[in-house]
């Protein structure tokens, strides 16, 4: 199948069936896995035809490419989260704009985000991005380092500390994917067990969420097998 704009529909039909599959022979319920439909590099039409077609939740890498599709598409009840990584001088836009913020690494954006959240929206829902494997320029947090920031954040009144994200590189072999997302859950649940509550875990690509969601992911943040390949 030709991936692209054109077969949105077809494509959408087919993510959402491999998430069920996945999740049921997981023995888990598809509802419990939000798809957050990855827009980057694809115009706002494209996102209108994907919220048509029955997505609710979008997320974009890039803050001004962002605001212009949450512009054009304001007449729809659409949740954002933002999942690049977060400069300093891009948090005031990033809180009043989106809903979520997925790649959380550092407690000095963590507290200009709760400073410049607005009193009158939700607090903001933030994920921790964890790295098990640093590299260069993805951002994220030694396991070992994300209890700290976790009590930093619990303790900032306009953020809701969600749960973890991850990043992970691309690896083709099923089995090596699924040792790195039992990882992440096994990172969630020590957090959980020290008081915290996560709830989440946003992990899975186009390349690898069916075995996040055997591991557990509650997000899965999918661009290419929905829009085909970016230019
Ligand atoms: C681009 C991107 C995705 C989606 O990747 P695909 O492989 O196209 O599904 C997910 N998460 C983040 C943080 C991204 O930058």
């Amino acid at each position: 199948m030709l991936i692209g704009p054109q077969n949105l529909p077809v494509a959408l039909a087919a993510v959402r069936e491999r998430i069920a599959r996945a999740a049921v022979s997981a023995g888990r319920d598809p509802a419990d896995v939000t798809l957050v439909a990855v827009g980057k590099t694809q115009p706002a039409e494209v996102l209108r035809a994907a919220a048509a077609a029955g997505v609710t939740d979008f997320g974009e890498n890039y803050l001004q490419e962002a605001e212009t599709k949450i512009d054009l598409l304001a007449d729809l009840p659409l949740t954002w989260h933002y999942i690049g990584r977060v400069q300093a001088n891009k948090t005031r836009a990033i809180a009043s704009r989106f809903a979520w913020v997925h790649g959380l690494d550092r407690i000095e954006i963590a507290r200009r985000l709760s400073d410049q959240r607005s009193p009158h929206l939700p607090p903001l829902q933030v994920c921790i991005q964890v790295a098990l494997v640093a590299e260069a320029g993805k951002g994220g947090l030694p396991p070992a380092a994300v209890p700290e920031l976790a009590g930093a954040v619990v303790r900032l009144p306009r953020l809701r500390l969600r749960g973890l994200m991850c990043l992970p590189p691309a690896l083709s072999d099923p089995q090596r994917q699924h040792a790195v997302f039992t990882e992440m859950r096994a990172l969630r649940e020590r957090m959980n067990a020290e008081g915290f509550a996560m709830d989440v875990l946003s992990m899975g690509m186009s390349g690898d969420f069916e075995a996040a969601i055997a591991a557990g992911a509650t997000h899965v943040r999918i661009g290419t097998a929905l829009f085909g390949e970016r230019h």
